[in-house]
């Protein structure tokens, strides 16, 4: 069998970096390359729509997925809610020739390098931690308590980049999102 893996990337980096600006742009400007849409316990905010933003799950359909062996990895993420990746639409694309992208936590992003240590890990890093706060402030989604628990949360993940093949400063998004392109298409 050919070992697709190395078409799988994962991009994780601290909450409002711009993982998914980056990843939106992506694929916007790559057809051969697909996003995951992953699975959340958390509700959805305005505008987001259920099997295309998330696939927004009780916490019961969530239990069953992992029961069930269907999570390719999950996570708490920010202490709270639970994250996922399906893992069938995943290996899907990849048998199909197809590149994957995963927006992801670090913690997911740690599972998916163990059972698919082919997969090419990125660590998207702020141009600094002050440009982390201002974006995050910026996005205005969170209340005072969320947005608190979202940047301790950050400081834990900045520590981890370490762990990852590749870190690429999110400085400019198109010229972000043609770094991590060159490195799905190598
Ligand atoms: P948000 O609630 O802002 O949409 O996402 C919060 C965090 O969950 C982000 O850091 C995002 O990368 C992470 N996340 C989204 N989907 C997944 C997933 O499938 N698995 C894991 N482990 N984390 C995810």
């Amino acid at each position: 069998m050919v070992n697709l893996n190395h078409k799988l990337l994962v991009l994780a980096g601290p909450t409002a970096v711009g993982k998914g600006t980056v990843a939106k742009h992506i694929i916007e400007h790559n057809p051969q390359v697909v996003l995951s849409v992953s699975a959340t316990t958390r509700a959805p905010r305005p505008g987001e729509v259920d099997g295309v933003s998330y696939y927004f799950l009780t916490d019961d359909e969530f239990d069953e997925l992992i029961a069930t062996n269907q999570m390719l990895e999950f996570a708490v993420v920010h202490g709270k809610h639970r994250y996922g990746t399906p893992k069938q639409p995943v290996e899907a694309a990849l048998a199909e020739g197809k590149a994957v992208l995963l927006e992801i936590d670090i913690q997911g992003a740690r599972q998916v390098k163990q059972r698919m240590p082919q997969a090419t890990t990125v660590f998207l890093a702020p141009p600094s931690w002050d440009e982390l706060v201002r974006r995050l402030e910026g996005r205005a989604t969170e209340n005072p308590e969320e947005m608190a628990r979202r940047l301790e949360t950050a400081r834990v993940e900045l520590a981890a980049q370490g762990e990852f093949d590749h870190v690429i400063v999110n400085d400019e998004v198109a010229k972000c999102a043609a770094a991590v392109v060159r490195l799905i298409m190598s």
